[in-house]
């Protein structure tokens, strides 16, 4: 398992549209292991492929709590239905906009079809965390940040903050 880079916004490859997987193989498992691993070390609950720059419709989780046993999930093409009316609202951070959270209204209930990790077909119910992180992981599938819940001068300023902090990590100390 790698540990791979993951990409902040403003990088442009966090707006691409990612594709569906034709098959879940070895590639696949391969992609879905290390993306697992990049989240645990980052401390995320979500990562999408497109965040490590793959433009595939892959999803891992991991909503256990911090010392208890890992259940990892895995979401290959995954397809939301049934969002209830009734929304919940919670505070998101991203690992791609680093130290910033966004208030943000979701459906409080939702299904989503997918392939697990097998490539399997599966069908499961969401509700509260569970619910809104799937939503989440799914906009980023569309190329869609949560940046997008916030206003304009927000945005830029969140912005500003992110290209301030890269500039940081670039400075060495002798
Ligand atoms: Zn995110």
């Amino acid at each position: 398992m790698t540990i791979r880079k993951i990409l902040t916004e403003p990088d442009p490859i966090l707006k691409k549209i990612s594709s569906p997987v034709d098959e879940v193989g070895a590639e696949e498992q391969k992609l879905m292991d290390d993306m697992l691993q990049t989240m645990y070390d980052a401390k995320g609950i979500g990562l999408a492929a497109i965040q490590i720059g793959i433009p595939k419709r892959i999803i891992v989780m991991d909503l256990s709590k911090e010392g208890k046993t890992k259940e990892p999930m895995y979401f290959v093409n995954p397809v939301i239905k049934n969002k209830n009316q009734v929304l919940s609202k919670y505070e998101e951070g991203c690992l791609s906009v680093p130290n910033q959270f966004v208030e943000v209204n979701r459906p409080s209930t939702c299904e989503v079809e997918y392939l697990d990790y097998n490539g399997e077909k599966k069908n499961l119910k969401c509700d509260n965390l569970l619910a809104t992180c799937i939503q989440h992981e799914m906009e980023h599938l569309q190329g869609i940040t949560i940046l997008t819940y916030v206003s304009k001068l927000k945005r830029s300023m969140i912005l500003k903050k992110l290209s301030k902090q890269k500039t940081n990590e670039d400075r060495v100390v002798l």
